[in-house]
């Protein structure tokens, strides 16, 4: 049956066929934009996201880009730039406006670590507090702690972090030893953790602790406790040298008979490990989003370096080899981008699994160290040298497959959820 008899078309109806989009579908999307960065493409985004990005983009230019290159030797960004982020709105974008959030919506969340892609400056951990550590307390918290601590955290003036890997757990949280013990109505926390984003400037630290072992299984019997800075026990070790995200604070964390009052636990005793099963999809998404952008940003990198560098009397540019593996590389980002949106879309509605969230992140952040490789290769020895910017944004890359979850145990998930279907 033929498309215009099953749908009982009356005379002159093909005349307005195909019928007009619904405006935002008349967005393009980035594969036909004239960079894979411009601002107002994507249907998933209308003309508010737009001004947001707007301003998101200037603070990046303003606020962080001139400041960077002192921020990584100081392996850390400086105070006054996330009281700045607070202060324009981009922290707790997503958390509702009564916690004291911001209460925008996800897609706004999206434009804050995409822009920060852009900037190719991964110093300030803004959505490993803002989207991974401050969900917890929105989601799981008292009333009270929500009070106390979000609204400054939505300021800038609290920073957060995640405290889950130890040295002998990472990719096996059950494996934690990291243990909080009852005296009386208080917490005795005991233990050490590593390799935690923000950790040397945070102020507030969600950490995860063996609160039962004797439970029928290791999940069954970890809690999540809220620790501020400055509690007696609680130590931070040094800030660690890593390959890449050198602006960014890596710590260890020790604590020695911490005393936590009854109200530092997170939502009920021993749900901890539901509680990360919970969230760790949105932490996943993030993951993800980053790395797409962060291809699309070392693509326009690339294209414009070879547009402009000369061999053999003309630009390589010119090479059909070249234009070759361009296209193969904006087409793989196309690929990863629909994938992204297609995840962002579902998380909005609150139909993204854990599995669907594993092959976001493990694809977008694999097909990131791909990108990063031939957009280095494309740069021959300029790429090699850490004043430009490819340089920087490949060593930045190798850690996205490795946190958030590796991606082996990604395929794990992901693995699980195709056999265990009846
Ligand atoms: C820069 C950086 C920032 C980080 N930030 C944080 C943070 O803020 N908070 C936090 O809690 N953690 C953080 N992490 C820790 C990160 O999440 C862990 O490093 C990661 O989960 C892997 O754990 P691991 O290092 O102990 O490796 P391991 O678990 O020892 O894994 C080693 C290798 O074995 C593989 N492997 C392990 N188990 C399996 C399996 N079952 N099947 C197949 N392969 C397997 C892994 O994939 C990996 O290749 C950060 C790490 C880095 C490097």
């Amino acid at each position: 049956m033929c498309a215009k008899k099953a749908l009982q078309l009356g005379p002159g109806a093909w005349a307005a066929w195909p019928p007009a989009p619904p405006r935002d579908l008349q967005r393009p999307e980035t594969s036909s934009a004239t960079t894979l960065m411009d601002i107002g493409t994507r249907r998933i985004f209308n003309e508010d996201h737009d001004i947001f990005r707007q301003s998101v983009r200037r603070f990046y230019q303003e606020e962080v880009i001139p400041y960077h290159k002192d921020w990584e030797k100081a392996g850390q960004v400086s105070r006054e730039v996330w009281e700045k982020a607070g202060e324009q709105g981009m922290l707790g974008v997503m958390i509702p406006a009564a916690h004291g959030g911001v209460g925008a919506d996800l897609f706004s969340v999206a434009v804050t670590w995409e822009e920060q892609s852009y900037s190719n400056c991964t110093g300030p951990g803004f959505s490993l507090h803002s989207d991974i550590t401050m969900p917890y307390i929105s989601n799981y918290g008292s009333k009270e702690q929500i009070q106390r601590f979000i609204p400054q955290m939505t300021a800038g003036k609290c920073i957060g972090a995640i405290a889950m890997t130890e040295p002998g757990a990472g990719s096996d949280l059950q494996g934690v030893r990291t243990h909080a013990k009852r005296d009386g109505s208080d917490w005795i926390l005991n233990g050490n953790k590593v390799f935690i984003s923000n950790g040397w400037m945070a102020d507030l630290v969600v950490v995860v602790a063996v609160t039962d072992r004797e439970a029928k299984s290791a999940a069954h019997g970890i809690s999540l406790f809220l620790v501020q800075d400055g509690v007696k026990g609680f130590q931070k070790g040094r800030t660690l040298e890593k390959i890449g995200l050198k602006a960014q604070d890596t710590a260890e964390l020790f604590f020695e008979d911490v005393r936590l009052p009854a109200d530092a636990i997170l939502g009920e005793p021993n749900k901890g490990f539901y509680y990360l099963m919970n969230e760790l999809p949105q932490e996943r998404l993030v993951i993800a989003g980053i790395a797409i952008a962060s291809c699309e940003f070392m693509f326009e990198e690339t294209r414009n370096y070879v547009m402009q560098r000369k061999a053999f009397g003309k630009t390589i540019a010119h090479l059909q080899t070249v234009q070759h593996k361009l296209a193969e590389l904006k087409t793989e980002i196309c690929v990863g981008r629909a994938l992204v949106d297609n995840c962002l879309q579902l998380h909005a509605e609150e139909r993204l699994d854990t599995a669907m969230a594993s092959m976001a992140k493990f694809w977008a952040s694999d097909l990131q160290n791909k990108v990063a490789t031939q957009c280095l290769q494309l740069h021959g020895g300029w790429g090699y040298m850490w004043e430009y910017p490819i340089a920087k944004a490949f060593v930045d890359s190798r850690v996205q497959p490795i946190y958030g979850g590796t991606n082996e145990i990604m395929k794990e998930l992901i693995g699980r959820s195709i056999v265990s279907r009846k």
